[in-house]
């Protein structure tokens, strides 16, 4: 496992030519925003064997956990809580010294300025990969 990106609150994206993502960017700038700062995502190993599915549905039996797969079809693991260092205004108290995870995230990355979801699948509840394992024919068991 390996920690995901952690996007960081900062200023607008650039204008892209492309008309349709500029009037999504307009709708989703980072004014107001603060969601980069509100999870911590890791890498998971694709799941091949009946422990990794049974984990992930041990996962995804707790409050604020997902599980989704992306677009560069790795799966991660993300836990919705935010930073302790954001404040009620939404800004980073400790600017200067935020980890090298937050100086390197690229704002094009930030989903609010694509029109793209970051998640190819999501599974929220372990009913939906229940779901998703009997789709695949996979058995749980
Ligand atoms: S989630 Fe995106 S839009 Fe929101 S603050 Fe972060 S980079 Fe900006
Ligand atoms: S350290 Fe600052 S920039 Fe990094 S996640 Fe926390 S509030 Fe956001």
């Amino acid at each position: 496992m390996r920690r995901s990106a952690v996007r960081i609150r900062s200023g607008p994206h650039h204008p892209s030519k492309d008309v349709l993502i500029l009037e999504k960017m307009k709708k989703r700038n980072c004014s107001g925003c603060d969601e980069c700062c509100r999870y911590v995502a890791i890498e998971l190993d694709k799941p091949t064997d009946q422990t990794d599915r049974q984990n992930i549905i041990w996962f995804l039996k707790h409050k604020n956990v997902k599980v989704y797969i992306g677009f560069d079809n790795k799966w991660y693991l993300e836990f919705s809580t935010p930073c302790k260092e954001l404040d009620r205004k939404g800004w980073c108290k400790d600017y200067d010294n935020r980890p090298q995870i937050c100086r390197e995230y690229d704002q094009k990355d930030c989903t609010g300025h694509s029109l793209s979801s970051a998640e190819k699948v999501c599974f929220t509840d372990s009913k939906e990969f229940k779901k998703y394992l009997e789709k695949k024919k996979i058995k749980l068991s």
